[in-house]
């Protein structure tokens, strides 16, 4: 299997009548291109695209190519089984139907951290996904991870099962002291376990540098894109058997296409240019958001809260600047939800944040900034 695998979390999308849609015209040339260049995993999830990521595979992907010509991954939404008062066996049969399939190749607990393992725990999740994989309704059984090394090496140890670890690994959260890839991917390598990796470009972070490491990187290597890099460093870890990337346009696509067709390993030399990106990086951003939205369904003040932060980290881009532009836009985007001095502390969205970030805290910041 080809190492790329599509997203389908930040598809492409038309704006009519304020409302916005995904582009399924835009989807299905993009699925159409991924297949005949020998390229066969797509990616979805419950709760991606508003819900809607598995209904788009089905039309884009399942309608249109024999089944056995691609690898379908999806995945159980942990933590609503209590949020939502969810019976496995039932969202497992909807999604099945949402997306016109009998079999999953792939199936994972979705976002499993300390909070989201318990819960999988009090509900047998793991038994119910091998018995889903002896009946040949599920392929390999994995989950995808946001927490420590510890509680990885926690829930590995006590589920030796586990076929597969879908881990956010890359070269900006390698070293990092919340995300902890590195550790992460060497307990997964303890236990034996390949790895896929998600968000290698850091939610589009890495797609766009700051123009220091930009220059870096482009004399190194003048025809590459800066999102190139990213794949590369992911797909030349040994443990690692597939790097997703949620691609938005043909553009994103075919640049992908060609970086891992096949990908071409990393030198030490390389790897030290990355080092000095990630210092340059950390020198300019903000907030670290990823923009995986994982923190908006709960908001009660319908917050756009990773929208906010892209609107404020283009502002620190340009300290010295009056942001004129970014309040602009943070006017017109607030009348659709909430203001960030709207939040009420709740923490909701603190909980179900994979970045750790202090959403509540930062939010008073962009309030300051931007209103
Ligand atoms: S803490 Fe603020 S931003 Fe977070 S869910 Fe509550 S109201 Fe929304
Ligand atoms: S604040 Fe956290 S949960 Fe929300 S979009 Fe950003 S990274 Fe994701």
């Amino acid at each position: 299997m080809k190492k790329l695998g599509f997203g389908m979390m930040r598809l492409p999308e038309t704006v009519s009548d304020e409302e916005k849609r995904v582009d399924l015209d835009a989807v299905c040339r993009m699925v159409d291109l991924f297949l005949e260049r020998g390229f066969t995993y797509f990616d979805t999830a419950y709760f991606y695209h508003d819900r809607k990521s598995e209904i788009i595979v089905r039309e884009a992907l399942v309608k249109r190519h024999p089944r056995e010509r691609f690898v379908l991954a999806d995945k159980l939404p942990v933590s609503f089984l209590e949020s939502e008062n969810l019976k496995q066996e039932d969202v497992f049969e909807e999604q099945c139907q949402k997306c016109g399939v009998t079999y999953f190749d792939y199936y994972l607990l979705h976002n499993l951290n300390t909070e989201h393992y318990e819960i999988a725990e009090r509900h047998d999740s793991f038994g119910f996904v091998s018995r889903l994989k002896a009946e040949g309704r599920v392929g390999k059984m994995g989950f995808s991870f946001h927490d420590t090394a510890e509680v990885l090496d926690r829930i590995l140890t006590a589920h030796p099962e586990v076929d597969f670890v879908q881990l956010q690994l890359n070269y900006l959260d390698w070293e990092s002291e919340s995300v902890q890839s590195r550790l992460c991917y060497e307990i997964c390598q303890k236990h034996g376990k390949p790895v896929i990796v998600m968000e290698p470009v850091r939610g589009g972070r890495l797609a766009t540098l700051p123009k220091r490491a930009e220059r870096l990187l482009k004399r190194a290597r003048p025809e590459a894109s800066a999102a190139s890099w990213a794949l590369r460093f992911a797909a030349s870890r040994e443990s690692v058997f597939m790097v997703l990337s949620g691609m938005s346009n043909m553009e994103q696509l075919s640049d992908n296409l060609s970086t891992m067709d096949p990908p071409a390993p990393m030198t030490p030399e390389e790897i030290a240019l990355l080092e000095e990106t990630v210092r340059i990086i950390y020198e300019d951003i903000a907030v670290a958001c990823t923009g995986c939205r994982y923190c908006v369904e709960g908001c009660p003040k319908q917050i756009a809260i990773p929208d906010l932060f892209t609107l404020y980290n283009a502002a620190m881009q340009d300290r010295e600047g009056d942001h004129t532009e970014q309040r602009a836009a943070y006017a017109e985007l607030t009348q659709r939800g909430g203001k960030a001095s709207d939040c009420i502390g709740c923490r909701a969205c603190v909980k179900s944040c994979p970045q750790r970030i202090r959403i509540v805290e930062a939010l008073k910041t962009v309030a300051k900034t931007l209103e």
